[in-house]
């Protein structure tokens, strides 16, 4: 049998996108590689949104043109952002690779796998028009959690961001599409499904149906054998009010909300082209621990952005301290191409950037930490993912919190819902013990 080997940069998103990468890959008969040395078909799927990883793929794309040399049937294919945002040049380029496939035409895979297999290379394909295909094959990556598309694309256009250029226009899938396959994903086993877009609160809106985010999480929630529904990313323009009494009433709905800041300077927020002040942002915050008392809320935080002066990052940090989040992925801002924010002047030099980045690790960091001792005692529901890696002895599983917690058990309990007491807190979440408690379904009362 022929082998594929996918090497996944980058978002949830990629790892969906290469879930379906792998089905259309087993359709075709190959089966999964151990190595890229042992594959006959190597996979790239790409990521753009900073420049690291970008860089990652390049020197990546090195390595398999000498393992090309060796190997001269080897079928090298770019997906991805990178593929759409400079597939030409990759082409052009790198004589090595022989598919280029943007995000959009994910479904043009295997065709394009085939003919490059027949030496019809290279076959690119980069459309941002293109309708993404629906029921296409996936190879799911084993586990209790299944990722779920809801939206394609992204109509935002933030100034630093070139998400909107590499995966085109916003577009919804049809509510009976979502949920036939949060039901597929039930029926093979998963008991938690993480909704993807960009900006899940704008769903629906293309759809001329009357279905927004709310009404299709009640939907999924009346899923049967579904245990937990979470979703990623919110935008904080669109998250309503409606979203948080949503998330507060229906029992699958995890209590995390992850909600890009970016900036806690309202200047820096609107050159960003984000569309809130900080004082908004706080607010929904303040609506959603207000309903719910657990409630997590993670964010995304870039410094350095063109012209933030030391004043407004100074204002990032003070929100920081003061809305105490649970978690956050932090950046430093770096040009992007094609984006307005690229063509701006006044560029923070990097070694500022880089020492605002380490003042603020340091200080979000202390407080994920603070927040977990402090949680210290409590019991938490905890759906188990499996063995700890670096101690077998230990299972590893998440609160619906989305906090990390390792505690001792036995294998077979992967899978299960069971209650544990936190015994220790931690930046990265929790060790406990369990303690009494279900050991099957969701514990969130019915609001
Ligand atoms: N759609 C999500 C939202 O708006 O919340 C964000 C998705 S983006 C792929 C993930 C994060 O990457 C962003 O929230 C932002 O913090 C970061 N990011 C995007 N463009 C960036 C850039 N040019 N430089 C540094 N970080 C960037
Ligand atoms: Fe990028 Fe903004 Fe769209 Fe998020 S909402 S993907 S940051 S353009």
């Amino acid at each position: 049998m022929p082998r594929y080997f996918i090497e996944t940069y980058g978002c949830q998103m990629n790892v969906r996108d290469s879930e379906t990468l792998a089905g259309q890959l087993e359709e075709l008969g190959f089966e999964a590689a151990e190595s890229a040395e042992a594959a006959d078909v190597v996979v790239l799927n790409t990521c753009s949104v900073r420049e690291k990883p970008h860089h990652k793929v390049y020197s990546r794309l090195g390595e398999l043109a000498r393992l090309k040399e060796l190997r001269p049937g080897l079928v090298i294919a770019v997906c991805g952002c990178i593929a759409q945002l400079v597939g030409d040049r990759i082409a052009e380029r790198s004589a090595h690779v022989d598919v280029v496939l943007g995000p959009r035409n994910i479904g043009r895979f295997a065709r394009a796998v085939e003919e490059a297999r027949a030496g019809r290379g290279p076959v690119i394909v980069r459309d941002t028009e293109e309708h993404v295909a629906e029921v296409l094959p996936a190879r799911r990556c084993p586990g209790v959690s299944a990722f779920v598309n809801l939206t394609y694309g992204c109509d935002n256009f933030c100034a630093y961001c070139v998400v909107p250029y590499t995966r085109g226009r916003e577009v919804s899938r049809r509510p009976e599409d979502v949920l036939g396959e949060v039901e597929q994903a039930v029926a093979e086993g998963y008991r938690e499904v993480v909704l993807l877009g960009q900006n899940v609160n704008g769903y629906g809106r293309d759809l001329g149906e009357g279905v927004d985010f709310p009404d299709l999480l009640a939907r999924v929630n009346d899923v049967e054998g579904l245990w937990r529904i979470r979703f990623t990313t919110s935008h904080p323009k669109d998250c309503s009010d409606t979203l948080l009494r949503a998330m507060a009433g229906l029992e699958k709905v995890c209590e995390h909300l992850h909600l890009a800041l970016q900036a806690g300077d309202d200047e820096v927020l609107r050159r960003m082209g984000r569309r809130y002040t900080c004082a908004q942002y706080r607010a929904i915050v303040e609506r959603g621990r207000e309903l719910m008392p657990d409630l997590a809320v993670t964010t995304d935080l870039m410094v350095g952005f063109p012209g933030e002066t030391a004043e407004q990052f100074e204002n990032t940090l003070r929100a920081v301290r003061e809305i105490r989040f649970d978690g956050a992925f932090m950046f430093k801002y770096n040009d992007r191409p094609g984006t307005r924010a690229a063509a701006m002047g006044d560029k923070v030099p990097e070694a500022e950037k880089q020492r605002r980045l380490e003042l603020l690790v340091e200080l979000q960091n202390g407080i994920a930490r603070e927040v977990n001792e402090a949680q210290v005692g409590r019991e938490f529901e905890v759906l188990v993912e499996g063995q700890d890696q670096k101690h077998p002895a230990n299972l590893r599983g998440r609160t619906r919190q989305h906090k990390v917690m390792v505690f001792p058990g036995e294998a077979e309990e992967t899978g299960r819902l069971v209650t544990v007491r936190a015994e220790a807190g931690y930046l990265w979440g929790f060790t406990g013990r369990r303690s009494e408690g279900p050991t099957e379904g969701s514990s969130k009362p019915a609001a």
